[in-house]
């Protein structure tokens, strides 16, 4: 009914990505049967959300009539700037890190604009370089380790190079690069073409100092930072994430987004979960732990794990990976079956067993 009056790139295809094969857990529990279903499909924190967040946004939940007046969000945005040897006027919040990347594409992409984009990659990348006119330049990663093709990259580069997304580590191939290799990239990027570095799984890397762009800010005033609260923190529902760029660039990224949309109960969440030390050490050592089990359990099954330094591991199963998802599910554990290779988010030791449990029950029953 409305079709002529809508804008042109919803009704066009959007380009080939992804076509999400992940089943939800209600609904494996349904048609399985099943009490427990453990979700290791959205790299979400396997320990929940920070106790010191869930305090504080408790604490502030009788002010959640009143819009916010902006302080709040002053006092998180000096915690960041401080956190990362910045200033405040380095820091963009938004409702996440997703709406950190689509403020940042709406506001520099323009019909015609190239956007360079490893792949496979976090599937917005494409959908918002669409959205805004953009045309999507791909750079496979490198077949052998599964890691950003530098070379390719810089190949990629042209006069219309707009954005070049670098996430790192890279959703969802779990691979990094250290940072000197992102500054080699950077160095040889033209200055009008924007570095989009997304470090929403820096976190997990063995050494997240040795990763981070943070430290190279004022030398690449071309660079956006993107992090967020999803993960190391627990807070993916809660919605909050944040840029750290040039001062110029975050006042555009703010006057695009004019209204405010964060949540004043998010930004006390991520007041408090900057303080929450334990509960970032417990994730991350968690996660390393977990991590070498299950690359170790994997490998010894036979499959192909690459060198995961996320909360996730790539695993080749030598299958579609939909495939796997699929026979997974009776066995009560969902992965992520829809990029070319599976995607297993890293949980708690018990989440991480079963799966492995149900693996080797798979193999059996298939060498009967
Ligand atoms: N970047 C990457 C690489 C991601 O994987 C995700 C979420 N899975 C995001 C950004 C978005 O994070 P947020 O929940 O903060 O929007």
């Amino acid at each position: 009914m409305f079709e002529k009056r809508i804008k042109e790139f919803i009704l066009q295809e959007a380009p080939a990505t992804v076509v999400p094969h992940c089943m939800p857990v209600w609904k494996a529990k349904r048609d399985f049967g099943l009490d427990t279903v453990y979700k290791l499909a959205s790299n979400e924190n396997p320990f929940g959300v920070s106790p010191k967040a869930m305090k504080a946004i408790r604490a502030a939940l009788p002010q959640g009539y009143l819009y916010s007046d902006g302080s709040r969000d002053a006092v998180l945005k000096q915690k960041l700037a401080c956190l990362h040897g910045a200033e405040p006027l380095n820091i963009f919040i938004s409702g996440g890190a997703a709406m950190v990347l689509k403020s940042v594409c709406e506001v520099f992409i323009q019909p015609g604009d190239e956007c360079i984009i490893p792949s496979p990659a976090y599937p917005p990348y494409y959908f918002w370089t669409f959205k805004y006119g953009g045309t999507i330049v791909e750079v496979p990663c490198r077949k052998e380790d599964q890691k950003l093709d530098i070379e390719g990259v810089l190949k990629a580069v042209s006069e219309k190079t707009k954005l070049v997304f670098l996430c790192n580590p890279n959703n969802p191939t779990s691979t990094a690069v250290s940072r000197e290799d992102l500054c080699g990239v950077l160095d040889r990027l033209p200055g009008d073409a924007i570095a989009v570095v997304d470090e929403a799984y820096v976190d997990f890397t063995d050494d997240p100092e040795a990763v981070t762009m943070m430290p190279c800010l004022s030398r690449y005033p071309n660079m956006v930072v993107v992090r967020t609260f999803s993960k190391i923190y627990g807070m993916a529902g809660i919605r909050l994430g944040y840029g750290v760029a040039c001062p110029e660039i975050v006042r555009y990224l703010d006057k695009a987004v004019d209204a405010r949309g964060i949540s004043s109960l998010a930004v006390e969440g991520g007041i408090a979960a900057l303080d929450d030390r334990e509960f970032r050490d417990r994730t991350r050592e968690n996660n390393a732990a977990e991590r070498q089990y299950l690359t170790k359990e994997l490998t010894d099954l036979g499959y192909r794990v690459y060198d995961s330094q996320a909360n996730f591991v790539w695993v080749d199963f030598h299958c579609h990976a939909a495939e796997m998802h699929d026979r997974l599910i009776p066995y009560g554990v969902i992965i992520r079956g829809d990029f070319p290779l599976a995607r297993i988010s890293i949980g708690l030791h018990e989440q991480n067993r079963t799966m492995i449990d149900a693996l080797r029950e798979i193999q059996r029953k298939e060498s009967r």
